[in-house]
């Protein structure tokens, strides 16, 4: 059983808009050029602010502070922006004061795709070979920072790029306070937004969460559920990522069955997929001490993002 969620968000003081959002250079072994630049300097400045508040474990003061910050990012980024405050009881009956985080860029247009992260880190690296520090709570750099992170560079590009389609960003708490075998116990913030719309009516077409996105040496194999769910949009993701240069991190084949916050929506009948690093397992830090800044590689963040906006902007050749 495996749960992965990431969200992470950072601005470099906010100033960290200075890379033109047009593509000047060609992509990865001779791509065509991207259209809208993704820069993975912005997407790791954003795991360290979010790594800088402290664990982001609900009930804590990082973990509030870090969620303001977040609906602050997004607003500044242009999007109208909806919280969900909650409270929401775990699994060893903890109540959680949660929230959820949604912000939406171009709220006319109909047809609406929604891109998910968890922010929340889990409260015990349960999983570390010390059992020692098995207590204590995880950094959480990639497991939630690093897909927040993504999410929130996407959120600067759509703030100056009008993409075709509605794109609404939602960061979800609560993720990773799970336990295993109650598969239940994980993902509570995204199992409130769908049976609690934020806006009357909400339904997204479709859905993208990235969970784990920033770890050195990941993979990105399909996950299992997201192709039972949606292999349309799965293949039109993979596709992406081939025609941006990145092949070698999608390769196209299975990769594991991930309990994760897509399985929420999944249930509900809307088509999901989640892009998870997924080897042999996780990233060898997965819910160790070890998730910290030093296992974030900017070339896996580079790669997902630039994927991610190319999905959202498709190069003309
Ligand atoms: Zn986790």
């Amino acid at each position: 059983m495996l749960t992965v969620i990431a969200s992470l968000m950072l601005a470099a003081c906010g100033g960290q808009a200075k890379e033109s959002a047009q593509a000047e250079s060609s992509g990865p072994h001779g791509q065509a050029a991207p259209k809208v630049e993704f820069s993975a300097d912005s997407a790791y400045s954003y795991v360290e602010r979010q790594v800088a508040f402290g664990p982001r474990v609900p009930n804590t003061d990082a973990h509030r502070k870090a969620g303001d910050w977040l609906a602050s990012e997004l607003r500044r980024h242009g999007a109208a922006v909806k919280e969900q405050k909650m409270t929401l009881t775990a699994f060893d009956g903890t109540k959680l004061q949660a929230r959820n985080v949604f912000g939406s860029f171009n709220p006319q247009a109909g047809e609406r795709l929604l891109l998910v992260a968890h922010w929340d880190c889990r409260p015990w690296a349960d999983a570390d070979p010390d059992p020692e520090k098995r207590t204590l709570p995880v950094d959480g750099a990639n497991d939630g920072a690093s897909g927040v992170s993504v999410l929130l560079e996407t959120a600067r590009l759509l703030g100056s790029n009008s993409p075709a389609m509605g794109v609404d960003i939602l960061f979800v708490d609560a993720e990773d306070w799970g336990t295993d075998g109650d598969e239940d116990s994980w993902a509570l913030g995204a199992r409130h937004f769908v049976e609690n719309p934020v806006v009357e009516g909400y339904l997204p077409s479709s859905v993208i969460v990235l969970d784990m996105v920033g770890g050195t040496d990941a993979r990105f194999p399909r996950e299992y559920f997201s192709q039972q769910s949606a292999p349309a949009l799965l293949g039109r993701f993979y596709a992406a990522a081939a025609a941006s240069g990145y092949a070698d991190m999608f390769p196209d084949e299975m990769g594991g069955a991930v309990t994760d916050d897509h399985l929420q929506f999944i249930k509900a009948g809307i088509p999901a997929i989640d892009i998870i690093d997924y080897r042999d397992g996780f990233h060898p830090a997965w819910h160790t001490s070890g998730d910290t800044m030093d296992c974030i590689d900017r070339k896996t963040l580079k790669a997902v993002g630039q994927t991610l906006i190319n999905f959202l902007f498709p190069p003309e050749n």
